[in-house]
């Protein structure tokens, strides 16, 4: 299966009409690598806008909150969890 970042090597590949057998040196591997390390870096920023920037609401369970992303338990209020940094949307909760 191919992956994200090879369809995006092989677009830049066909932008400026060359193979990676006519790419002088190592300049496929080089170029390859910054665009898997582009892709990787993309993923990395996505997973930590979802964690710290995007709130979730929080879990109740027997009167107690919980952290929607770790599961463990969170101080009513607190704009963040204490343990994995979830980001918590306290609106339309009351404290218990
Ligand atoms: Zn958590």
């Amino acid at each position: 299966m191919i992956g994200a970042w090879e369809e995006s090597l092989n677009q830049v590949l066909m932008r400026y009409g060359v193979t990676k057998e006519t790419l002088q040196g190592n300049a496929a591997e080089e170029l390859e690598s910054a665009l898997q390390e582009y892709h990787d870096l993309a993923q990395q920023y996505g997973d930590m806008l979802t964690v710290f920037c995007y709130e979730a609401k929080p879990l109740l369970r027997s009167g107690i909150w919980l952290c929607p992303k770790c599961e463990k338990r969170i101080q009513y209020g607190h704009t963040h969890c204490h343990w994995c940094g979830k980001k918590i949307g306290w609106a339309g909760t009351r404290r218990m």
